[in-house]
């Protein structure tokens, strides 16, 4: 017990020293941007609308941004739902971005996803891929095939000990009988129609290798080892929030994570970056500026401000509010829900 109150004070001043570095590298983000003729950071369109459907998981990732786990109860209701189909209808956006959570355990996933389809709009749904073999859900695959869906999901190796070492144990295996199922349905398959995009993130604190090499390595080891294709890998940097920062912070590797990321810093990712195109929908409607400002809870700088009063105009003018995590997204070659930028 006595171990544990030390633990947790240590938490707590380490905790402290993260804030009151946030405040300078805050300012220098903006500084940053202003340099290169970007502050105020604004949107210049609204294309996608990043939904999470909830933080139902049935994995317990070490480095996930959400804190997503089975115990999680927060799920999007079916009026949220509804208002997120009505904002879908925009003109401007193009793209239904699903995630979680496993976004697939949504009670109303099934639903929602046949209404996104007969919109005509792009639909995407970030899969942890494990929860495709679980009895309730090995129809899903075909339901996906059957909606033209776009399935993008975390494969952080094609090696068994480094997946369930971050992912947890019995993934590796789960993962790939996931993919060798959309693969029999022409998932990743050239000609199909039907993209498979995996997602690697690095296991420790440093940046992700070159997206293309990488992408290669993938494809020839997931092709011998178990005739798996997909389309696309996208390399993602950790973001220093949630569990990732619980970890950086217990290594005591957090002040040399974010030098990395400041030292790395790349004008043209910036330019790049997600928010600038995206607008994330939390699990009870509420908007922001992306994923990480959802689990940071800094909502848009806009009067709209929730899904159910969605004001393209507004969202579009706004300007995105940014902190020390977004280093994550301009570090390198720049990393984003659909990979690296540069
Ligand atoms: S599968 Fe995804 S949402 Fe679930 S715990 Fe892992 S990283 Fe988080
Ligand atoms: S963390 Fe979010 S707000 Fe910051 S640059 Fe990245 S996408 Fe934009």
């Amino acid at each position: 017990m006595e171990t544990l109150q030390k633990q947790n004070n240590e938490l707590t001043t380490a905790s402290f020293q993260v804030k009151t570095l946030e405040t300078t590298v805050k300012t220098k983000f903006s500084q940053k941007l202003e340099n290169i003729g970007l502050f105020p950071f604004k949107p210049t369109e609204i294309e996608i609308l990043q939904i999470n459907l909830g933080k139902l998981c049935n994995q317990v990732c070490e480095h996930c941004h959400v804190d997503a786990g089975p115990d999680r109860t927060e799920i999007m209701t079916k009026e949220v739902l509804q208002q997120c189909l009505e904002a879908a209808k925009n003109q401007s956006i193009t793209t239904i971005d699903l995630t979680g959570g496993a976004p697939e355990m949504n009670p109303n996933f099934r639903w929602f996803v046949s209404e996104l389809s007969q919109l005509g709009k792009k639909v995407i749904v970030r899969s942890n891929l494990t929860i495709l073999t679980y009895k309730n859900y090995l129809d899903i695959p075909q339901f996906y095939k059957d909606n033209s869906v776009t399935v993008i999901s975390s494969m952080p190796c094609y090696t068994k000990d480094n997946v369930d070492n971050q992912r947890g144990n019995g993934v590796f295996e789960r993962s790939i009988q996931a993919l060798q199922r959309l693969n029999e349905l022409g998932y990743g398959k050239e000609g199909t129609g039907l993209e498979l995009n995996l997602v690697y993130n690095p296991g420790g604190a440093s940046l992700p290798p070159e997206q293309m090499a990488l992408e290669g390595d993938y494809k020839r080891e997931l092709k011998e080892l178990f005739n798996i294709e997909f389309n696309n890998l996208y390399t993602i940097t950790n973001l220093p929030i949630s569990r990732f920062l619980d970890f950086l912070l217990k290594e005591e590797k957090y002040e040399k994570y974010m030098d990395k990321l400041i030292d790395s810093f790349n004008p043209v990712a910036a330019k790049e970056v997600m928010c600038r195109n995206t607008i994330s929908v939390g699990w009870d409607g509420k908007l922001f500026d992306c994923d990480f400002n959802q689990m940071l809870e800094l909502g848009v700088a806009s009067s709209s401000q929730n899904i159910a009063d969605f004001d393209n105009e507004q969202l579009k003018n706004r300007n995105i509010i940014l902190g020390q995590h977004c280093y994550g997204c301009t570090a390198g070659a720049g990393s984003s829900c659909q990979g690296s930028l540069a």
